[in-house]
C-alpha cells in the first residue's frame, strides 16, 4: 500500500482489508520489479498467500514479471491445470488444437456455487443470446439468475509477451484473494481466460527470446513465423475463420455466449483501452458502441485516480472492419474490446523514449511519460489492474450487461421490422454450386442460419426509374433459392458481411481493409431484399456444415465436368490424378447441356470415383458415350512450388491455406532454393510467388545481411525454432542467381505466377517485357473490392468466368502493359501524340471545327490516336521504325486477360478515390517469355480466405500452365 490516496480508495471499498496474509517474498518481488510506484495499484501490489493453492512462483519457480523470463504456453497451461487441481474455483477446458497440434485452453474461474451450475449458467446466456419466443418476464428472470461472462484472451500476437504471464497471476489472485472486490467478481460473474491464443507462435517467441539472451553477441533470428500460416494477420481472420485458432475461438464463443471478449495486445504506451477513431462499423447495434465507451472511460477514470499515467482511448485503430478476432463478440451481440499496453518485445527492462503518444491531446489528457524505464512487471501491473477494474464493473452491473446482451439479441431479431433489410437472397438459378456452398459455409461457421426456399417467391422492391423517381418492381426468385433471414440473432453480422461498404476518403486513414462484401468476393450474386414478405416464403433451414451436393447424370465412360471458376475444379484434378483430363477451348453442347470454355473432359476414370468427387466438391458432371467434338488440350497434374523469402512470410500463408483447403499439393520452398537450383524446370512446372512483405527489389535480392549465420531450425536447446520451413542460415535473398534460374525456368516452358507486391520481381528485373508499374499519385483504394472486366475470355486463365469479377485490391501495383510501355508509358504516349491544347486552339468556327491557318492551303492534322497502342499495328507509322527495336515481337507481347473496370463501374465496396488512375488498367496479365509464361496479378487473388471468386484465376493458370496460349488471337501480320 502506498500513500493517503490508496487509503482513501480502501475507504471506498469497506472490508478490503482482510485477515488473509500476503505472500511476503512474492510481494517484495512485485515491488522490486516495478520501476516506479506510479506503475502499481493497490489491486496488484501484493499477492495473497495460500496454504493449499500454488502461486505461479511455486509451480514455475519464479514470480510473474521477473525480468528476462518468459513462460512457454505449455508451462502456462501446466500452471492453470495445477491451479485447477488445487482450487475448487478454477476449471480448465480444452478449446481444440492448432495446425501444429498444440492445445488452446479455456480457463473458467468463479466461486464454487457458480462452477457447480455451469451448465445452467451456459443455458441462460444461450437463451438470452437467442431470445426468439422468449417473453419479457422470462428474460428478466434469466437476467436475474444469470451471470455475465468476461473472457480475456492473451498472446494472440506472439511478440506481445506480457499477457500470458499476467493472466497466470490474475488467475491465482481471483482464485484465492478474499477481498470484497475479488469476491464480487467471483460471485457475480464467470471469468474466462485463454492465456495464449497463438500457442504455436508463443513457443517460437520464447525460444527466439531465449536465443537472444543466450547469444548476446550474435544476430538473433527474427520471429519469421508465428502460427503455421500467418503472423500478425491471425487477428484478421475474423471473416474467413480459416485458422484453427479462430475456429476454436468461434466454437467456444457460440458455446458460452460471453458478454465480453477482451483481447490483450501490446504496442502503444502505456495502456490504450479500445474505442477507436471511427469510422465505426455501421452495422453494429449502437448499444455496443456505448458499451465500448462505458468500459473504456471507467478504466481510464479509475486508473487515473490511482495516479497511473498514460491510460487513454480513442486515438488508435478505427473500429471499421469486422475481421478481428474480437468480432466473435462484436459480431454476436456481445462486447469486443482490447488493450494495447507497453511491451518490450520480450522481458527486458529498458529505457524507452515515447514520442507522439506522450503529447497531451483531448483524448489523452494524461499522456504517457516521454521517457521511462519500463519493465515487463510494469506491463503486468497495468494490464492486470485495468482488467480487474473492468471485470469488477461488469460483475457489479451484471443485470445491466446481461439485459443489454438480451436487448441487443432481441433487436437483431427485430431488424427486418425496424431498420431492415429483411433478408439476403442467393437466387436458386445460380449455377456455381460450390461457390454458393463456400459462401454459405462462411456464414454458417459464424452461427448465422441459412434457409432454402421450397417454392418460387416474388417480392416487391423499391428502386428508382430512369428519371430518379421511386418505383416498386417485382423480383422473382425460383424455388431452391437461398435465404439469409435477418430475423435471427446474428442478423447484424450477416448484414455486415453481405452488404456493401462505403468508406469516405476524408475519414481517418483506415486501420485495415475498407471493403469485404462477401457475395462479390465469392463471385456469387446476393440480392438485398427489404420486403419483409420474404420471411413468409416457404423455406427450410439448412443444417450446419451444409454443402450443395454435386451431381453426375447420364451414362457412358467419358465425363464432362462443368467449369464455373471454382477452386474445387483443381481439387478434382488432383483427386483423380491418374485419370486423363482435357480442357475444352470453346463452348459446346453435350448430353443435352451447354458447357463453356474450360469444361473438363475426363477419361479413364471410375464412375463411382467421379460421382463421389462431384458430390463432395459440389461440381456438376455428365457422363457421355464418347468425347464431345470440341477443341481441347491436355490438363496434367502440374508440379507446383510456393515460394517464400526469409524476410516476411505472412501474406503467402493465405495462399498456402487456400491450396491446403482445396487439397492441391505443392512444395513449399524458400528463395534460397531458387538461388541454389539451376534447373528449376526439372523439379517444377509452376512456381508461385505470392505477395511478400513488400521489401524493395534490392533487399529481396540481397536478403538478410549480417556477419554471422542466423538459424531458423529446431535444436535441443531451442526446440520450437523452425517451421513450417527451416534453414541453418536465413541470410541472403533470391540473389542474381535465383533471378537467372527463374528466367531460365520460364524460357524452358515453366509458368511463373507473381501477385501484388511480388509482381515487381519479374517486372523490375526484366524477366518480362512491355509491362511496367506506374506511380498512382492520388489513388485511394485501401483494401477495397473493385470490379474487373474479363477482356480476353478465350484465355485459359479466364475459364469459367463471366464478364466481370469483383477482386480484392490494396493500393498497388498499378500496371501498364503493351507496346506503350516501350514508348515510355501511356502518359508519355498521350503527351507525344495527343493534341498539345486540350479541346482545340482558339480560332474560327466552333469547338469541333478544324483550325485553318490563313494564307496557305489547308492540310488536315494527323488523327489523335484513341489511346495507347494495344498492338504493334496501333503504333503511329511515323515512329514505328524508331521504336521497333525496343519492342518484343507481336506474339511475345503481354496478353491482358482482365482489366479494372471503367471509372464509373470500378467501385464495388470499400474506399475508392481517384479511381481514374486505376480504371481500365490491367489486372491480370499473361506474359509469354521464351517457351513459358509469367502471369501477373495486380489484385491479390488469395487473401484471407475471403476471395473465393478469384481463386480460380490462380488454379486455371496452374492447370493450363502449358497451354496458356490457347485462344490467343493470331499475331497481326502487316
Ligand atoms: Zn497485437
Amino acid at each position: 500500500m502506498r500513500g493517503p490516496l490508496a487509503a482513501a480508495l480502501f475507504a471506498l471499498v469497506p472490508g478490503t482489508l482482510s485477515a488473509q496474509g500476503n505472500d511476503a517474498a512474492y510481494t517484495a518481488k512485485i515491488k522490486e520489479y516495478t520501476t516506479d510506484p506510479m506503475f502499481l495499484t493497490e489491486l496488484v501490489d501484493h499477492l495473497p498467500a495460500s496454504a493449499k493453492v500454488p502461486s505461479p512462483q511455486k509451480v514455475l519457480g519464479y514470480v510473474v514479471g521477473t525480468p528476462d523470463r518468459l513462460t512457454y504456453a505449455k508451462d502456462v497451461h501446466r500452471y492453470f491445470r495445477e491451479l485447477a487441481k488445487a482450487s475448487p474455483r478454477v476449471k480448465v477446458f480444452t478449446m481444440g488444437t492448432t495446425e501444429e497440434g498444440r492445445e488452446q485452453v479455456l480457463v473458467v474461474i468463479s466461486d464454487e456455487a457458480n462452477l457447480a451450475r455451469l451448465d445452467r449458467l451456459k443455458e441462460i446466456t444461450a437463451r438470452l443470446g437467442d431470445p426468439r419466443g422468449l417473453r419479457e418476464a422470462e428474460a428478466k428472470a434469466l437476467v436475474a439468475e444469470g451471470k455475465p461472462i468476461y473472457w480475456s484472451t492473451g498472446a494472440m500476437h506472439s511478440p506481445e509477451t506480457g499477457s500470458p504471464e499476467m493472466l497466470m497471476e490474475l488467475g491465482y489472485r481471483l482464485a484465492v484473494e478474499e477481498t470484497p472486490f475479488i469476491q464480487a467478481i467471483r460471485r457475480n460473474s464467470l471469468v474466462l481466460f485463454t492465456p495464449v491464443l497463438e500457442v504455436d507462435g508463443r513457443e517460437r517467441m520464447v525460444d527466439v527470446y531465449r536465443y537472444r539472451k543466450d547469444n548476446p553477441s550474435r544476430t538473433p533470428p527474427s520471429l519469421l513465423y508465428w502460427g503455421h500460416y500467418v503472423a500478425h494477420d491471425n487477428n484478421r481472420d475474423g471473416l474467413g475463420l480459416a485458422l484453427k485458432q479462430s475456429q476454436n475461438v468461434i466454437k467456444a464463443a457460440l458455446e458460452w455466449h460471453p458478454t465480453v471478449i477482451h483481447d490483450l495486445h501490446e504496442s502503444v504506451p502505456f495502456l490504450y483501452t479500445s474505442t477507436g477513431t471511427g469510422p465505426y462499423n455501421a452495422w453494429l447495434d449502437p448499444i455496443v458502441v456505448d458499451e465500448w465507451h462505458l468500459l473504456a472511460y471507467h478504466e481510464i477514470e479509475e486508473m487515473t485516480k490511482r495516479g497511473v499515467p498514460g491510460v487513454w482511448t480513442h486515438g488508435f485503430y478505427d473500429g471499421w472492419a469486422p475481421n478481428y478476432m474480437f468480432y466473435a463478440a462484436n459480431g454476436h451481440n456481445a462486447i469486443g474490446r482490447f488493450y494495447e499496453t507497453f511491451g518490450n518485445g520480450g522481458a527486458d527492462t529498458k529505457e524507452r523514449t515515447v514520442r507522439g503518444q506522450s503529447e497531451r491531446t483531448w483524448f489523452r489528457p494524461n499522456p504517457p511519460l516521454p521517457k521511462v524505464k519500463w519493465s515487463i512487471r510494469n506491463n503486468v501491473n497495468l494490464q492486470q489492474s485495468a482488467l480487474l477494474l473492468a471485470m469488477k464493473f461488469v460483475a457489479d452491473n451484471k443485470d445491466r450487461f446481461l439485459s443489454n446482451f438480451y436487448l441487443k439479441s432481441r433487436r437483431s431479431i427485430e431488424k427486418p421490422m425496424n431498420e431492415g433489410p429483411a433478408a439476403y437472397v442467393i437466387p436458386g438459378d445460380e449455377p456455381r454450386a460450390a461457390g454458393v456452398s463456400d459462401l454459405l459455409a462462411a456464414l454458417q461457421i459464424q452461427g448465422i442460419e441459412a434457409h432454402r426456399t421450397t417454392a418460387a417467391v416474388k417480392v416487391k422492391e423499391r428502386t428508382k426509374d430512369d428519371k430518379g423517381k421511386n418505383v416498386e418492381k417485382e423480383v422473382a426468385f425460383p424455388s431452391g433459392s437461398y435465404v439469409v433471414r435477418l430475423d435471427q440473432p446474428y442478423s447484424r453480422l450477416a448484414d455486415m458481411l453481405l452488404d456493401t461498404q462505403w468508406y469516405n476518403v476524408n475519414d481517418p486513414r483506415p486501420y485495415d481493409d475498407t471493403g469485404w462484401t462477401l457475395g462479390p468476393l465469392h463471385d456469387v450474386k446476393t440480392v438485398r431484399v427489404a420486403d419483409t414478405s420474404i420471411l413468409e416464403a416457404p423455406m427450410a433451414k439448412l443444417p450446419s456444415g451444409w454443402r450443395a451436393p454435386g451431381t453426375l447424370t447420364g451414362a457412358g465412360a467419358v465425363f464432362v465436368v462443368d467449369n464455373r471458376a471454382e477452386g474445387q475444379v483443381a481439387s478434382l484434378r488432383y483427386r483423380l490424378k491418374d485419370a486423363s483430363f482435357e480442357a475444352a477451348e470453346e463452348g459446346f453442347e453435350a448430353g443435352g447441356r451447354k458447357f463453356g470454355p474450360g469444361a473438363l473432359v475426363v477419361g479413364g476414370a471410375d464412375r463411382a470415383a467421379v460421382e463421389r468427387a462431384a458430390r463432395d466438391l459440389s461440381l456438376s458432371a455428365v457422363a457421355l458415350d464418347a468425347a464431345p467434338r470440341v477443341k481441347t488440350h491436355k490438363i496434367g497434374v502440374p508440379r507446383v512450388a510456393i515460394v517464400h523469402d526469409w524476410l516476411n512470410t505472412q501474406n503467402e500463408g493465405w495462399w498456402r491455406i487456400a491450396f491446403d483447403r482445396y487439397a492441391v499439393p505443392y512444395d513449399y520452398v524458400s528463395v534460397h532454393v531458387l538461388r541454389d537450383t539451376p534447373d528449376l524446370r526439372a523439379r517444377w512446372d509452376v512456381i508461385l510467388i505470392p505477395p511478400t512483405g513488400g521489401a524493395s527489389i534490392p533487399r529481396q535480392i540481397a536478403g538478410i545481411q549480417t556477419s554471422d549465420a542466423v538459424p531458423w531450425a529446431p535444436s535441443d536447446k531451442y526446440p520450437n525454432l523452425g517451421g513450417p520451413d527451416q534453414t541453418d542460415d536465413m541470410r541472403g535473398g533470391i540473389g542474381f542467381d535465383g533471378l537467372a534460374h527463374l528466367r531460365r525456368f520460364v524460357d524452358q516452358g515453366g509458368a511463373l505466377v507473381a501477385a501484388a507486391s511480388s509482381a515487381l520481381i519479374p517486372v523490375r528485373t526484366g524477366i518480362v517485357e512491355a509491362v511496367d508499374v506506374t506511380e498512382a499519385r492520388g489513388l485511394q483504394a485501401r483494401g477495397s473490392v473493385l470490379r474487373a472486366s474479363i477482356v480476353d475470355r478465350a484465355s485459359p486463365i479466364a475459364y469459367g468466368y463471366g464478364e466481370t469479377l469483383a477482386v480484392y485490391f490494396n493500393q498497388a501495383p498499378v500496371f501498364e502493359a503493351g507496346p506503350a510501355v516501350a514508348l515510355g508509358g501511356a502518359a508519355r504516349f498521350a503527351e507525344i501524340f495527343g493534341p498539345s491544347t486540350p479541346g482545340r486552339v482558339s480560332g474560327r468556327g466552333g469547338p469541333k471545327d478544324p483550325d485553318i491557318p490563313q494564307g496557305r492551303p489547308y492540310v488536315a492534322p494527323p488523327e489523335t490516336p484513341p489511346g495507347p497502342p494495344q498492338t504493334i499495328a496501333d503504333i503511329p507509322e511515323e515512329i514505328l521504325d524508331f521504336v521497333r527495336n525496343q519492342l518484343p515481337p507481336e506474339d511475345r507481347l503481354p496478353r491482358v486477360v482482365a482489366k479494372f473496370a471503367k471509372k464509373d463501374d470500378l467501385w464495388v465496396s470499400g474506399m475508392l478515390d481517384k479511381g481514374e488512375e486505376l480504371a481500365e488498367k490491367p489486372a491480370v496479365i499473361d506474359c509469354p517469355v521464351g517457351k513459358g509464361h509469367v502471369v501477373l496479378f495486380a489484385n491479390n487473388p488469395m487473401w484471407r480466405w475471403q476471395t473465393h471468386g478469384s481463386h480460380a484465376l490462380v488454379f486455371n493458370t496452374l492447370l493450363n500452365w502449358d497451354h496458356l496460349d490457347a485462344g490467343r488471337p493470331a499475331p497481326h501480320k502487316p
